[in-house]
C-alpha cells in the first residue's frame, strides 16, 4: 500500500508553484514595460513561499514567525512608500544585502546546531554547501551594507591602505580556514571567527572600490546572494530557494558580465587587480563657457539631429518628464531625436532606462551605447542632462584616471554641447571632465528640471 503524505505533496507543490511565479515574474522583469506586473508575480511568488511555512508539522514558534512578518512587512512597505526614486538604488542595496544576510542566518542555525548537540554530524555535502553558503551570504550582507553606505556618501568612495590586496587575500583564507576547521572542531570560537571574519571580508572588499567600478560591485553582490540562497536551499532541500536562488544566481552573473563590459574590465581583474584602483586624474586646462537656457533653445530650431544624454542629475532633478516633452517638441519640428544610455549611468543598472519608461518615452528612440556610439560626428546637437562620468572623454587618454579605459558615450564627437548641470559639481568617480572645457561645450547651468521648463517655454513662445 502506498502511504501518502498529503502536508508533504502540498508543501512541494506550492514550493514549485512560488518558483515558477519567480521565474515568470523575472521573465516580465526583463522589459520595463512589463516589469511592473513581474515584481507583482513574484511577490505573490514570494508570499505563497512564505505561508507555506505553516504546513510544516514540526514547526510550532508561530509567534515568532507572524511577529517577523509583520514587523518585515511594515518596514517594507512604509519605507518602500516613502523612498524617492532618487534612493532607490541604495534600497536595493540594502534588500540585497538582506537576502545574503538571511542566506547566512539560515546557515548559522544549521551550523550552530553542531556546537550545541555534540551527537549531531552533518554529511559532507552538506557541510559545505552550508558552510560555502554562509561564507557567501556574509560577504554579501556586509558588502552590501557597504555599499549601501557609499551610495548614501556615507563614506569615501575608496578607502585605501597598505598592503591592502595582500589583507584581504588572507582575511578570504582565514574566513575558508575556520569554516573547514569547524568540520572537525564544533567550537564556538571557531563559529564566531567564520562568521565574523567573512562578514569583515566583505567590507573589505567594498571599501577600496572608488572611481566607476560600484555598478559590477552591485551586480556581482547580487549574484552571490543568489548562489548563496541556493547553497542554503540545498542545505534545507527546499525546491523554492534553489530554483530562486540559482536564477538570481544565474542574471545576477549576467548582469555582472555585462556591467564588467560596459567599464571595459574583464571580472578577474576587477576581483583581483582593479579593486582598489587609484587617482584623481589630471588637472584639466581652460574655461568653462556658459549658455543660458532659453539661448540653447533658440539654437535648436537650426538643427536637424539631437542627441539626449541623461545621466544621474536627471534622476536627482526628476526631469524625466520635461526631458520628453522637449524632445516631443522637437521631433514634432521634424528634428531626429535620440537619447544615449551609458550602461552604468546613475546609480542602478538600467536606471535611466526605467526613468525614461516612466515618463513615456518610446523605445524606439532609446538607444544604448554600441548602437549610437558612431552616430555622434554627424550630431548637431548633443544635450547633457546632468550626465557627467559616462561622457568624460579622459576616460580614453588619462591614465591615472580612475574611471581610464570606461568606454564613454562619444559626446564630444558631436558639432555642439550643451551640458546641463547646477554648478562645478563632479561626478560620482570625483574626476574633472574634460568635455565640459570643450571649445564645442556650452554650460547651462541650473537644476535640470528647472533649465528643461526654460527651454520648453522659450520653444513655445517662439513656435
Ligand atoms: P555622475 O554621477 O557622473 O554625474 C552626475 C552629475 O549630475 C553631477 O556632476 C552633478 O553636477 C549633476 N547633477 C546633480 N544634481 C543635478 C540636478 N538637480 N540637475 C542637474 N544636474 C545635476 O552621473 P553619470 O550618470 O554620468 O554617471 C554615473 C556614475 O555613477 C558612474 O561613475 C557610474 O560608474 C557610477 N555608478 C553607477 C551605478 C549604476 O549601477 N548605474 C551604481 C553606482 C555608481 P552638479 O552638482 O554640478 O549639478
Amino acid at each position: 500500500m502506498f502511504n501518502f503524505d498529503f502536508t508533504d505533496i502540498a508543501i512541494q507543490v506550492i514550493y514549485y508553484l512560488a518558483a515558477i511565479l519567480f521565474i515568470f515574474g523575472l521573465k516580465q522583469m526583463s522589459s520595463p514595460k512589463t516589469a511592473a506586473g513581474g515584481v507583482q508575480w513574484a511577490g505573490v511568488g514570494m508570499l505563497l513561499a512564505i505561508l507555506v511555512t505553516f504546513l510544516f508539522p514540526n514547526i510550532h514558534n508561530f509567534i515568532l514567525i507572524i511577529a517577523a512578518i509583520v514587523i518585515g512587512s511594515v518596514i517594507a512597505w512604509v519605507s518602500g512608500k516613502k523612498v524617492p526614486m532618487t534612493a532607490m538604488p541604495e534600497m536595493i542595496a540594502l534588500y540585497n544585502g538582506m537576502g545574503g544576510g538571511a542566506a547566512a542566518a539560515i546557515a548559522a542555525v544549521e551550523l550552530f546546531t553542531l556546537v550545541t548537540d555534540s551527537t549531531q554530524t552533518l554529511p559532507m555535502t552538506t557541510f559545505v554547501l552550508a558552510v560555502g553558503g554562509a561564507l557567501i551570504g556574509a560577504v554579501s550582507f556586509s558588502g552590501s551594507l557597504c555599499a549601501f553606505i557609499k551610495l548614501r556618501d556615507w563614506l569615501r568612495k575608496a578607502i585605501h591602505f597598505p598592503m591592502q590586496q595582500g589583507v584581504n587575500i588572507i582575511a578570504l583564507l582565514a574566513a575558508i580556514a575556520c569554516g573547514a576547521a569547524f568540520y572537525t572542531y564544533h567550537t564556538p570560537i571557531l563559529f564566531i571567527a567564520f562568521f565574523g571574519i567573512s562578514l569583515v571580508y566583505g567590507i573589505l572588499m567594498t571599501i577600496p572600490i572608488g572611481g566607476a567600478d560600484m555598478p559590477v560591485v552591485i551586480a556581482l553582490y547580487n549574484a552571490l546572494t543568489g548562489l548563496a540562497v541556493a547553497c542554503e536551499g540545498f542545505v534545507l532541500n527546499n525546491m523554492a530557494m534553489i530554483i530562486a536562488g540559482t536564477v538570481v544566481g544565474a542574471s545576477g552573473t549576467l548582469l555582472t558580465q555585462l556591467m564588467a563590459k560596459a567599464m571595459n574590465r574583464s571580472i578577474s581583474n576587477i576581483l583581483f587587480s582593479r579593486f582598489g584602483a587609484t587617482g584623481v586624474g589630471e588637472a584639466v586646462v581652460g574655461t568653462m563657457k556658459s549658455m543660458e537656457a532659453s539661448d540653447a533653445a533658440m539654437m535648436l530650431n537650426f538643427v536637424q539631429k539631437v542627441v539626449i544624454i541623461p545621466g544621474y542629475g536627471m534622476a536627482v532633478a526628476q526631469a524625466q518628464q520635461k526631458v520628453w516633452e522637449l524632445a516631443s517638441m522637437l521631433l514634432e519640428k521634424g528634428i531626429d531625436v535620440r537619447f544615449a544610455i551609458h550602461p552604468v549611468a546613475g546609480r542602478m543598472p538600467g536606471h535611466m532606462n526605467v526613468l525614461l519608461a516612466e515618463a513615456g518615452v518610446p523605445y524606439d528612440y532609446i538607444a544604448d551605447m554600441s548602437d549610437i556610439n558612431n552616430d555622434f560626428a554627424s550630431t548637431d546637437v548633443v544635450i547633457v542632462i546632468g550626465a557627467n562620468d559616462v561622457v568624460n572623454p579622459s576616460a580614453r587618454t588619462d591614465k591615472s584616471s580612475p574611471i581610464y579605459g570606461m568606454p564613454i558615450l562619444n559626446a564630444d564627437y558631436a558639432k555642439q554641447i550643451f551640458v546641463i548641470k547646477r554648478g562645478k559639481g563632479a561626478g560620482y568617480a570625483g574626476v574633472e571632465n574634460t568635455l565640459f572645457y570643450n571649445d564645442k561645450t556650452r554650460m547651462v547651468y541650473g537644476d535640470a528640471k528647472n533649465v528643461m521648463t526654460k527651454m520648453i517655454q522659450t520653444l513655445k513662445e517662439n513656435d
